[in-house]
């Protein structure tokens, strides 16, 4: 017969167990009803991509948690004594399960989900857009193509940041939408094994910004498949140009749909 305080004790450790479980789930749960509620797929893609790994690791974590809990409380059932010396058995291999569960995933996420992500967030943005004038699916210009249909300040923040634009037209209407997607949470290609698997570890600024003068920034990556190590220098806009840059976004952002049109 197990004492009633071992009993209370066992309980305890199977609600947080299930809580556990229940977080893991519910975090699951809000991240693809707010997927569901965004309209805009240049919002939506910032969500997948600045959301989605943190999203599923925090849940991974809790899950890991809950099976050491279950597996402890399994073990201990089982084995149906309460001594010390099976205490330590049981925690030491309820650990290992743990363990076993988490290396699993994160193997998961390192290796796999990478791939899934990047096919993910394309699917998004380069989805066929349907054209409200004319009913027709519109065309994706190319980078050289959409220089003609962009302003002088959007190519400029394109090559100068990490902002990538997509012109599509409708050929029959000349009707025109440019997307804008901020690009800074996807992983890079790496240059060892050449899968977009490249993350970033740290970023440290070598040389602060000025008001006319630039600054420098230094990020590590580390790709998740290969494990290659590499750093790569970006430089920051001055101040100045920083405060442009900053007053332009808002106007982009003021426009109620995320879309700017042509009329
Ligand atoms: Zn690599």
């Amino acid at each position: 017969m197990m004492d009633a305080s071992l009993e209370n004790i066992f309980r305890f450790m199977a609600d947080i167990g299930h809580a556990f479980v229940g977080l893991s789930l519910f975090m699951l749960l809000l991240y693809m009803i707010r997927l569901k509620s965004f309209k805009s797929r240049t919002k939506k893609y910032t969500f997948v991509s600045k959301r989605e790994r943190p999203v599923l690791t925090g849940s991974a974590i809790l899950f890991s948690c809950s099976t050491a809990l279950y597996s402890f409380l399994i073990i201990e059932l089982t084995i149906g004594l309460n001594g010390a010396h099976y205490f330590w058995i049981a925690s030491i291999l309820s650990i290992g399960v743990a363990l076993a569960v988490g290396y699993s995933l994160y193997v998961y996420f390192s290796y796999y989900h990478p791939f899934i992500l990047e096919k993910r967030l394309k699917d998004i943005r380069f989805a066929p857009m349907i054209s409200p004038r004319s009913g027709k699916p519109m065309t994706l210009l190319n980078e050289a193509q959409e220089d003609k249909f962009m302003s002088k300040e959007m190519i400029e923040e394109e090559e100068a940041s990490t902002i990538d634009y997509d012109v599509w037209i409708d050929k029959d209407s000349d009707y025109k939408v440019i997307e804008r997607y901020d690009t800074r949470f996807d992983p890079e290609v790496c240059s060892s094994c050449n899968f977009r698997t490249l993350m970033e570890r740290r970023s440290e600024v070598i040389k602060k910004p000025q008001l006319h003068e630039q600054g420098l920034l230094r990020k590590s990556y580390e790709c998740t498949y290969c494990r290659h190590i590499e750093s790569r220098d970006v430089t920051l806009s001055s101040l100045d140009k920083e405060a442009e840059y900053e007053s332009y976004e808002k106007d982009i952002l003021d426009i109620p749909t995320g879309k700017m049109t042509s009329t």
